[in-house]
This record gives structure tokens, C-alpha cells and sequence, in this order.
């Protein structure tokens, strides 16, 4: 089914397969946060914003591929537009919860205070507590997504739908009958796609075949999931995007297939660290292709220079005719740095 589904939007593009691998990955990660009933209406919304998304992004690139030089400037005019787009979607969404479900959520996220003293405080209990602060996050994530997607839900279901997706709660997603409304509603289907990826793959390293432009995208998608976990700033979880997507179209364009994997570090300190590997034919010259000025390819974006100084640490290994192995690393930054 997914199949013809996506057979019938791109046709025999050489994506095809992997944009089916892609939405099965996807189903199938997320089975265990919706209920029996909706994996097929899952699968037929997936397959499309997959579809969806690969268009989207491949065209953002080229549109954008001229502004990706400019990415080491950390107070670049867009990177601002991206924050106060941000903080305004938060600050929107934050307004849409009641008096007390706010005060709870930033009197526990902003000041600490824990749930034994909220208890105290409102004559609860912590369990309670915690019940109810789980729900707000899941109510907040709902609100936010709508604002920061500009969404103006079309029906009076679409909130209640989108809340058990984004609280996992199954009993609830059979009683608003949400996998009927993800069939029926696009603006809820396409919400639905990062509710339900949440959570998922709680594993902290995670590996990606590359061996054509999907997963250029897959893998700088999944690089940025990865590293939200961390407290990166968006100038940092767009640099870590850009230096995976970089360090993979090398892979496809120079050794036609590749491996990265991606990993969470706590010691010596909190990172993400990336490592690119694959069999080709390898750089004759490391030095000469790290220098400035040099593009492997002569073509836009950064290059392995513009890599090596977007990230905290960069090495390379190549052996010509044994391969490529490019490891890097972006710490995550404390407050006096
Ligand atoms: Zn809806």
C-alpha cells in the first residue's frame, strides 16, 4: 500500500524505494504510541509528507543554497527571523494554556522547583503534580506546533485529535476517532508527523546508510532531532545540519554510497559527534582539500574548509582507493562561553 501510495506521486523517481523504506521506518517507530487502528491511516498520512518532504526540502536548498556561506555568522539576519519566530510561536502557544497550568510548568522548567513543593504549594500530591505537567507539556507541544506552522486548525476535533497523538494516549486517540481524522484533515496530518516522532529512538547513536540525495535529507534531519536533545541553540542545530548534509553529498557524489553515524557524547562534555565513512576512491590531498579556497566539487555550499570551522573538532582520514573517514564533533556550549 505505502508503495503505491508513493508510487503514484513520484513515479519511477530513483527515490522511490527509499522514500518507502523511509515511511516503513516511520510507521513502524511510532506503533507503539497510536493505537492498532490507525496504523494504516498512519502509513497512508506518512507516505505522503515524506513524499511532501523531500520536494519541500530539496527546493529550500537550492533556494537557499547561496545563504549556507554565511552560516558561520552567528547573528546573521535569518538566523535572528528563525529565533524571534520561534520564541513568538512559544510565546503564543504558552498564552493558550491556563493561568495555572503555566505557573506550574515554569515555576518546575524555568526555576527548578520540584514537584513535592508545587504540591505543597497547591494542597496536591506529586504524583498529581507530575500527571498535570505532562499533560501541559503535551497540550504545549500541540499549541506550539500550531503557531510555528501557522496552522489555524480547520475543524473543533483537530485540538482534541492532536492532544492524544501528542500525550500517547490510545484510549483517547479510539474515542476522537483520530485515525478518521488524519485521513481527512491535512493540516492535523501533517502536525502528526512530530508529535508521534517524539520520543522515538531514545537511543542516543543512530546510523544512516547514504547512498543518494533522500538521504542526504534523512540524515540531516535525523543529525538535527538528534542534537535538539541537547541544549543547542538553533545557529548550532542549523550548523550541525549543514556539516552532516555536507559531509554526505560528498559521500554520494564521491564514493557513491557511505555510512554516518550520528552519537550523543556525555564525557568530556555533552556533544554530538559525527562520523562520515565511506569505501571510495579517498582525497589524494587532505591538506590541499582543507585549505580555503579549494571545493571539491566546485560547486555552492561549504565545502570541507567551511565544515572544519563550523565544527568544535574535525579530523579526516583517507587512504586513496581505501575510502574516506571524516569525524567531527560540536560541544554543546555553557553559559560563559
Ligand atoms: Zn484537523
Amino acid at each position: 500500500m505505502v508503495r503505491r501510495i508513493v508510487r503514484a506521486r513520484v513515479g519511477a523517481h530513483p527515490a522511490a524505494e527509499d522514500l518507502v523504506q523511509e515511511t516503513l521506518t516511520r510507521v513502524l517507530a511510532a506503533s507503539s504510541t497510536i493505537e492498532p487502528g490507525m496504523l494504516e491511516p498512519y502509513a497512508i498520512v506518512t507516505a505522503r509528507n515524506v513524499v511532501a518532504t523531500m520536494w519541500r526540502d530539496a527546493d529550500r536548498r537550492r533556494r537557499n543554497q547561496h545563504r549556507v556561506l554565511d552560516l558561520s555568522a552567528p547573528d546573521a539576519p535569518e538566523t535572528q527571523v528563525v529565533l524571534d519566530e520561534e520564541q513568538s510561536a512559544m510565546a503564543t502557544a504558552l498564552a493558550r494554556l491556563s493561568e495555572r497550568e503555566r505557573r506550574t510548568l515554569l515555576d518546575h522548567e524555568v526555576k527548578g522547583t520540584d514537584t513535592r513543593t508545587l504540591a505543597e504549594r497547591d494542597g496536591s500530591t506529586a504524583g498529581a503534580v507530575a500527571a498535570q505537567l505532562n499533560r501541559t507539556r503535551a497540550r504545549l507541544r500541540v499549541e506550539y506546533l500550531i503557531a510555528v506552522e501557522q496552522v489555524d486548525p480547520p475543524t473543533d476535533r483537530c485540538r482534541a485529535v492532536l492532544l492524544a497523538l501528542s500525550s500517547g494516549d490510545q484510549r483517547r486517540q479510539r474515542e476522537v476517532q483520530a485515525a478518521q481524522h488524519l485521513l481527512e484533515c491535512e493540516p492535523c496530518s501533517r502536525l502528526s508527523q512530530p508529535l508521534l516522532e517524539r520520543g522515538q529512538q531514545r537511543d542516543d547513536s543512530l546510523r544512516i546508510a547514504v547512498s543518494g540525495d533522500p538521504d542526504i535529507v534523512s540524515a540531516r534531519v535525523a543529525a538535527r532531532e538528534l542534537a535538539t536533545r541537547l541544549a543547542f541553540g538553533p545557529t548550532d542545530l542549523t550548523v550541525i545540519a549543514t556539516a552532516v548534509s555536507e559531509v554526505c553529498r560528498n559521500i554520494v557524489r564521491f564514493a557513491g554510497s557511505g555510512q554516518v553515524w550520528l552519537e550523543l557524547l556525555e564525557n568530556p562534555r555533552r556533544g554530538i559527534q559525527i562520523v562520515a565513512r565511506d569505501g571510495g576512491p579517498g582525497i589524494p590531498d587532505v591538506e590541499q582539500a582543507l585549505g580555503d579556497g579549494f571545493s571539491t566539487y566546485g560547486g555552492l555550499g561549504l565545502g570541507l574548509p567551511g565544515v572544519r570551522r563550523l565544527m568544535d573538532e574535525f579530523a579526516i582520514a583517507s587512504e586513496p582507493g581505501h575510502g574516506t573517514t571524516v569525524t567531527m564533533t560540536k560541544w554543546e556550549r555553557t553559559n560563559d562561553e
